[in-house]
């Protein structure tokens, strides 16, 4: 079927009808359990209260479904990251090793203790740290290592774990993307010495903000804890953040399920379209998909992406880029390179992401994403023949300026 040039076929950025006009789906959605238990805040007091029942409950369920001794909450999983490192001493002269392709909050959060970051090349297939690289990357300086899994990827934290206890180093675990997740048969956030969480307003769990770093380590836990409680207590996560995520805590699993049904429908429906990838997962793994990250290779598919990005945007699909990798346009100064970085150049280039929340919809919402995906494909011709236009325009009036003095 060639349906070019129909009018129901026009891109949406071209003023043809969009895929999905009314947009990606809300987040957070809709939920009638969240709305109890603000009524119930309301009701009982606790939304005003410094402390209560619902921390100590939200405390205890992370505990019980992670499966681990130590919860301390907190205001954001990026100041999570920082407890962090208070809780395990890391400091001025000491080196973290992270990858160079990673959430940027989390290079500031090394910075932020006086710490330098090592940054470490991502695998190939994934995006996600290069296990094999941090031999390479080690110095004797290097006192934590500190893994995301990111973008339905994951980590294979057997073997990093393997590598730490070798060498010593303390192992850091940031599950902000991925609550629930299960890798090489354990949950993700508990293999290293601390893990952490994030209840960020665009987050699998939110509370408009929040975190909580989780531990078996009583030493570390004890740290945390002293550290948020100078003055007063120090960025906590409140009661009425805790009573809204209790009920999203109970239906983690199963939306999880239903996200990860999702994503293989939407993987096979996407199969075949040349210049996109899916960041590989390793069978009997868990994932968790805060985003649903893709390998963009803009030659493969016959656009630019940010000009792939922005007709997938119009058609009403909520995919973005990736992230900026720490060490692109950034003073070497301010990190060790501990490795060949081409890989997380390439992402910080050519990674794409889904936003999670059509991940909850019904197969038909999430069909729409790659009907949108492959409109665009089949108009990438005349997408990249205006662009090309565009370009031109650009450079002739830029010269008629320069004529014009
Ligand atoms: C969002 C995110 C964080 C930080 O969480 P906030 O609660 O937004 O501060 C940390 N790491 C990763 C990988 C994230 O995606």
């Amino acid at each position: 079927m060639n349906a070019i040039g129909s009018a129901t076929d026009r891109l949406a950025l071209h003023g043809g009808p969009a895929v999905c006009p009314s947009g990606p789906p809300p987040w957070p959605p809709p939920d009638d359990e969240v709305l109890d238990a603000l009524r119930a805040a309301w009701t009982d007091g606790t939304w005003g209260v410094y402390q209560g029942r619902h921390t100590a409950a939200l405390e205890a369920a992370v505990r019980d479904l992670w499966a681990v001794e130590h919860v301390v909450l907190c205001g954001s999983g990026t100041y999570a990251v920082e407890l962090a490192w208070r809780a395990l001493r890391i400091g001025p002269g000491d080196e973290v090793l992270m990858a160079a392709y990673d959430f940027p909050g989390n290079f500031l959060s090394v910075h932020a203790v006086g710490a330098l970051p090592v940054l470490v090349d991502v695998a190939a297939d994934n995006w996600n740290l290069a296990i094999e690289q941090l031999d390479v990357a080690y110095s004797p300086a290097v006192r934590a290592l500190l893994v995301s899994h990111l973008h339905g990827g994951l980590v294979a934290m057997r073997q990093v774990m393997d590598w730490a206890r070798q060498r010593r180093v303390a192992v850091v675990e940031d599950a902000a993307q991925c609550p629930g997740a299960v890798v090489q048969g354990r949950p993700v956030g508990t293999w290293g010495d601390i893990g952490i969480l994030s209840f960020g307003g665009s987050k699998l769990l939110t509370a408009g903000r929040g975190g909580a770093v989780i531990t078996n380590r009583a030493d570390a836990a004890q740290r945390a804890r002293t550290h948020q409680l100078r003055g007063n207590v120090v960025c906590p996560l409140s009661e009425l953040q805790a009573a809204v995520l209790l009920p999203q805590l109970r239906r983690l699993k199963e939306r999880n399920r239903r996200r990860r049904a999702n994503v293989a429908r939407l993987l096979e429906a996407l199969g075949g379209v040349p210049g996109l990838r899916p960041l590989a997962a390793r069978d009997g793994d868990e994932p968790g998909f805060y985003k649903l990250g893709f390998h963009y290779e803009a030659e493969a598919f016959g656009l630019p992406r940010e000009q792939f990005l922005a007709a997938v945007g119009a058609e009403g699909i909520a995919l973005g880029a990736g992230f900026a990798a720490a060490h692109v346009g950034r003073s070497p100064r301010r990190y060790r390179r501990g490795s060949d970085l081409t890989e997380a150049e390439r992402a910080h280039h050519g990674c794409v992401v889904l936003h999670h929340p059509v991940l909850l919809g019904e197969p038909p919402a999430v069909m729409q994403v790659a009907e949108a995906i492959r409109k665009v494909y089949r108009h990438r011709a005349s997408l990249s023949s205006s662009l090309q236009g565009r370009l031109r325009q650009a450079t002739s009036s830029a010269s008629d300026r320069m004529t014009n003095g």
